[in-house]
């Protein structure tokens, strides 16, 4: 059906018919894209060229253009979705071996913009430093993440890994590995950065902010009380994730959360003579993104490693309550292990389309199988990653 402006203009000569388009592709387009199209203004009006990798993804569109697609951008509006499509599929990493791991956890922490941003914004302070090659290799891989150049991407993909190997030998070959044992070890190298990028920065009279610290590190409080005397014992730790035992059966992540949390009775010989205390755990502040490791692997009595099955019932959004008052979250990446046993196995990461704004209705997820970029949904996710997920990112609403 045609709306009544629409039947109005139609088949009337071809200036109106530009107009036509022009209001289909302004009023049609995802926000995401209207940004895009806001950047590409700016640019034209400034007369500021295009980033190399948008160049080289959009060369690489032009190249993969068909009779289609020439069509299609004929249409105006179709043509605004085709284009996207073609630039989504450059985000892909190649896997030349067994990269997987190392893919996806780069996928996720691309997802959270806000965390890459505070490096860039800091590059000053971390670009000259001979000890943050680990920070330069990660910010190569963003700056070529639309690129379409494959061996340039390998090129830059086995220059982190190496970076991440100098303090975590354990990823230097080319063997599967873990990709929670990945991703908290790059956390904390980039973490432990944070002292002599400060003082580096100090002497140029600037200031160095962590972005994992900002970002994604947050406190629990542990409350030990005796169970004879009564005396009370808190203790604080910081944290970059959460390691989450399943609920045989199933469960959500809520309540998961509330297992973790729940008080728990353990062997503590107190000066009064007794020797169990009961302790409990609480957020002493949430992070800005609460990173969840699901514990689906197991060693049997016989340290057999096993993989485990249990659905989690995944959401959108995750309410967790702080010693600093509650905060809701919302889902923006998982990681996923996809295989029936733990010995092998391949992971994928989806992550939300960051172009897309939280409320937006399309709820634009895209699904990174190594070089293959697929579109989803935040729901499909959600229904499809159930017995899957491994690692789960929640971005805190402001
Ligand atoms: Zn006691």
């Amino acid at each position: 059906m045609f709306s009544d402006r629409q039947t109005a203009l139609r088949g009337v000569h071809h200036k109106t018919f530009v107009f036509v388009s022009s209001v289909a592709t302004s009023e049609d387009k995802p926000s995401g894209s209207k940004k895009k199209a806001k950047k590409r203004w700016w640019r034209r009006k400034n007369k500021v060229a295009p980033s190399p990798e948008e160049e080289e993804c959009s060369k690489e569109e032009k190249r993969r253009e068909g009779p289609e697609d020439q069509k299609a951008k004929m249409m105006g509006a179709k043509s605004v979705s085709t284009r996207q499509t073609r630039r989504y599929k450059c985000r892909g990493f190649p896997n030349p071996a067994q990269f997987c791991y190392m893919n996806s956890c780069l996928q996720s922490l691309l997802t959270l913009e806000d965390f890459v941003g505070a490096f860039r914004s800091q590059e000053q302070v971390w670009s000259s430093d001979p000890e943050a090659a680990l920070i330069r290799a990660f910010m190569d891989i963003r700056e070529s993440h639309l690129s379409p150049d494959a061996h340039r991407k390998i090129r830059l993909l086995v220059a982190f890994k190496e970076a991440v190997s100098v303090w975590a030998p354990e990823f230097q070959d080319f063997d599967q590995k873990d990709a929670h044992e990945f991703l908290t070890s790059v956390l904390d190298q980039m973490r432990s950065l944070c002292p002599q990028l400060q003082a580096a920065a100090a002497s140029e009279g600037r200031i160095y902010s962590c972005p994992v610290e900002d970002h994604l590190v947050f406190k629990m409080q542990k409350t030990k009380t005796c169970k004879g005397c009564g005396a009370v014992s808190i203790t604080e730790e910081e944290f970059t994730n959460l390691s989450l035992d399943l609920i045989p059966g199933g469960g959500t992540v809520e309540e998961m959360l509330r297992c973790y949390l729940k008080e728990t009775e353990l062997d503590y010989n107190c000066e009064c003579g007794a020797t169990t205390s009961c302790q409990r755990l609480s957020f002493v502040n949430l992070p800005k993104v609460l990173m969840l490791h699901l514990k689906r692997f197991r060693f049997t009595p016989s340290f057999q490693l096993q993989k485990v099955h249990d659905p989690v019932d995944l959401f959108g959004d995750l309410v967790v309550s702080s010693n600093q008052g509650g905060g809701c979250l919302s889902l923006v990446s998982t990681i996923s292990h996809v295989s029936y046993t733990a010995e092998c196995g391949h992971y994928i990461c989806d992550g939300v389309d960051v172009n897309v704004a939280q409320e937006d209705p399309t709820d634009r997820w895209f699904t990174y199988n190594d070089e293959e970029v697929t579109e989803t949904t935040g729901k499909a996710v959600c229904d499809e990653r159930k017995n899957v997920s491994y690692i789960l990112f929640y971005k805190r609403h402001d």
